[in-house]
């Protein structure tokens, strides 16, 4: 599938909540005050935020007082622009190399298939990889990683199960030195903001990375199930507490009418979106992108 088609495939749901409600308020014709508030409740109903969707609406009843706008087809473009400049806003973030990118998050938000298609994405880029399975707390973590090492022929550092995470960082360094490396993926246990030990292994994890590997960019990427919609972000403001989160790889998009997340999230938390997740296969990861994005909610 190319690129558009992914990003209008994992849009599927959220469009036709959005798009449709949108054409039926615009139907009946007036920018009234009955038609911004309806705007309102479906930008909120699409996950948008309720503090962001005032702000979307307020924008555009000031644009079309003062364009005059009156045609279905301006208000769509007008919506459009705010959206987008509204997601331009948010830091930008660009890939150096050599890279030591760690992948935190709560189970079950689709952490090791992220990890997988990452893999694959900087090796289709010409890049090398290397995946360090740093989640030695959960039974059969890393076997499920080196599958995904194997899908993606990629290579894998890994200990026993129960070893310290941090020393497998370690080693993980050494590798991506020893092989000059360009892109070090790393696995984090799942956990919650409230496991205060698991918290403090992330920090420990932070201070390798910091020490052993000062030449390389250093990211943190939080994976957001998108399906949970708001809650998705008070996990982006528990796990900042610990470790700076760089960016927001926010999966299954494919599989929830709330897309408008991304919007809230860019917004709200001015953090960037920087990966999409558009399915379960390994290619189904994508590159965020405003402009595309919009288009494809309309
Ligand atoms: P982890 O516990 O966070 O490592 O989660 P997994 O990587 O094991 O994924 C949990 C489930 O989510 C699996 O069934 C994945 O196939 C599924 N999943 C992950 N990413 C996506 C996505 O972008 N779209 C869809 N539809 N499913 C996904």
């Amino acid at each position: 599938m190319g690129l558009f088609k992914k990003i209008a495939h994992a849009l599927k749901k959220t469009r036709e909540a959005f798009a449709r409600k949108i054409d039926t308020i615009l139907s009946h014709g007036e920018l009234d005050d009955n038609f911004y508030d309806d705007l309102t409740d479906i930008l909120i109903s699409c996950d948008m935020g309720v503090n962001t969707s005032f702000e979307i609406v307020d924008e555009l009843r000031i644009f079309a007082r003062k364009n005059k706008i009156r045609t279905s087809d301006d208000v769509r473009k007008a919506l459009k622009s705010i959206l987008i400049s509204m997601l331009n806003n948010a830091p930008k973030l660009d890939f150096s190399f050599p890279s030591v990118i760690t992948i935190i998050g709560v189970n079950g938000v689709g952490k090791t298939t992220t990890i997988g298609k990452l893999a694959k994405y900087f090796s289709d880029l010409g890049k090398t990889v290397t995946l360090v399975a740093g989640d030695t707390f959960r039974a059969a973590a890393s076997e499920q990683l080196t599958l995904w090492a194997s899908r993606s022929k990629t290579r894998i550092i890994k200990h026993a199960e129960g070893a310290d995470a941090a020393a497998v960082v370690y080693d993980g360094i050494a590798s991506a030195k020893a092989k000059s490396t360009d892109v070090l993926i790393i696995d984090t246990a799942g956990r919650l903001h409230t496991k205060t030990n698991l918290m403090e292994e992330l920090k420990k994890i932070n201070k390798v990375i910091n020490r052993e590997y000062p030449e390389a960019q250093k990211l943190s990427f939080i994976v957001l199930d998108a399906t949970t919609g708001q809650n998705a972000l008070n996990q982006i403001s528990a796990f900042n507490e610990f470790v700076p989160i760089d960016g927001i790889v926010l999966t299954k998009l494919d599989g929830t009418a709330k897309g408008g997340v991304v919007i809230a999230i860019e917004k709200d938390l001015n953090k960037p979106v920087v990966f999409i997740g558009t399915g379960e296969g390994i290619d189904d990861i994508e590159i965020f992108d405003a402009e595309n994005f919009v288009n494809e909610l309309f």
